[in-house]
């Protein structure tokens, strides 16, 4: 049996990040940048005002309350068209620019409109003192042109999607978006909805993977279910291997007699086999057909979903950029005995965990452990990493993979 770290190791070997590109900044949400993004522009890029209020000098405002003279307004896009000298403000709204002469500003919640005065002046008493530059967000005061702002290895995020509009960087460096081929095996599995005649069962594995991956953040070129016949699986992994960027295919991968996979990869890829030292997910083939890389997951659904955890997704956020590949880890208490028998392999159990009164995250196994038994499998959120022996007692630390993002 081949150690995880080992067969791990040797397909993340194989999958180098691709080759950066650049594009349209709109395209690249959720890729991850190739080169550091400097800002050409400064944000804001002008000194303007937080509140809605007065512009002033503070010198004005010393002593409240005080009447000013109200010589204009500016609204948010609109250029400051006067001045404000002594004994004037102007009426400013969030967003605004400041306008020349005045230093401050004064919430509208502290001034009172008094009206025109008799030579048709519009009057304000303003009842809060502030110091100079209060309520003012200066230019340049969030990025500044040369600034470094976000650097390899960085996923864009919405909120960095919205940073990089600010900047107006119309184009970014990313790691491209993988297009990944995703397909099933097995003359049993059926999707259309029918009932199910003598034998057959309805497929799940595809399903669950094309949504793995697409929260891997790949593009899903979904190729069905394909029969249990080499000639079928050969076109259809051949056309893979020219229109996408990594093949993931589940089933028929053991040592059954109609275990079509491994005929036909053995035949046309270079594939290596292997029998790794775990529980679920022990069959696991990888190789690459025409120079693209192949995984070959286990057919039994909860070790599908295991062995594209461990081995699959790892490999194609590394072919995206990402530099954190594996699946946040955390210590936990074990609440529930997790009980196993000595066999060699580390075992992957479903748990469910969270946080309790103690500060500390506690885990209890999910009802049932099978390799077909999906359900309970689907009702975890972590898989407690249970080292060979007979298990870990309730109240023991154990290692925890968190299953979501
Ligand atoms: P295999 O690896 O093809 O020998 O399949 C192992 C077990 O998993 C068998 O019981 C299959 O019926 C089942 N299986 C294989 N592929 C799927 C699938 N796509 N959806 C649900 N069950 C599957
Ligand atoms: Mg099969």
């Amino acid at each position: 049996m081949t150690p995880l770290e080992d067969a791990q190791a040797f397909v993340l070997e194989s999958c180098p990040p691709r080759e950066p590109v650049t594009m349209p900044r709109e395209q690249a949400g959720g890729l991850v940048l190739a080169d550091v993004v400097v800002s050409t522009e400064i944000v804001p890029p002008f000194n303007n005002t937080a509140v809605d209020g007065y512009a002033v000098r503070s010198v004005d405002v010393a002593t409240v309350p005080v009447e000013l003279t109200v010589v204009g307004e500016i609204a948010a896009g609109a250029a400051p068209d006067g001045n404000v000298g002594p004994g004037e403000t102007i009426r400013i709204m969030t967003g605004a620019p400041m306008p020349p002469g005045a230093d401050a500003v004064v919430m509208v919640e502290y001034s009172e409109r008094l009206g025109e005065d008799d030579a048709g002046n519009e009057r304000v008493r303003l009842s809060e003192s502030v110091a100079a530059g209060t309520a003012i967000r200066g230019a340049g005061d969030d990025v500044v042109v040369g600034e470094e702002l976000f650097f390899e290895g960085t996923q864009i995020t919405p909120a960095i999607e919205g940073v990089l509009a600010s900047i107006n960087a119309q184009e970014v460096r990313v790691y491209p978006r993988l297009k990944v081929a995703v397909l099933s095996t097995g003359d049993e599995l059926i999707t259309d909805g029918s009932p199910l005649a003598p034998g057959q069962i309805r497929e799940s594995n595809k399903i669950m993977l094309a949504g793995m991956l697409a929260e891997a953040g790949c593009q899903v070129v979904d190729l069905g279910v394909v029969r249990d016949d080499e000639v079928e699986l050969e076109r259809v992994l051949r056309d893979a291997a020219v229109e996408c960027d990594a093949i993931v295919s589940s089933g028929g991968v053991s040592m059954g007699d109609y275990d079509v996979v491994k005929a036909v990869l053995g035949r046309i890829a270079d594939m290596t086999w292997m029998q790794m030292a775990i529980k679920p997910a022990k069959p696991f083939a990888f190789g690459k057909l025409d120079g693209v890389p192949v995984f070959g997951l286990p057919g039994n659904p909860v070790s599908s979903m295991v062995s594209f955890e461990l081995m699959a997704r790892p490999a194609l956020r590394r072919m995206m950029g990402h530099t954190q590949l594996a699946r946040t880890s955390v210590v936990a208490i074990v609440d529930h005995d997790l009980r196993r028998n000595a066999d060699g392999k580390l075992h992957f159990m479903r748990v469910n965990g969270g946080f309790a009164e103690d500060g500390r995250y506690h885990v209890a196994p999910v009802n049932a452990q099978g390799s077909h038994q999906l359900a309970a499998t689907a009702s975890a959120d972590a898989m407690a990493v249970v080292p060979d022996g007979d298990g870990i007692n309730a109240g023991s630390e154990v290692a925890v993979l968190l299953l979501q993002s």
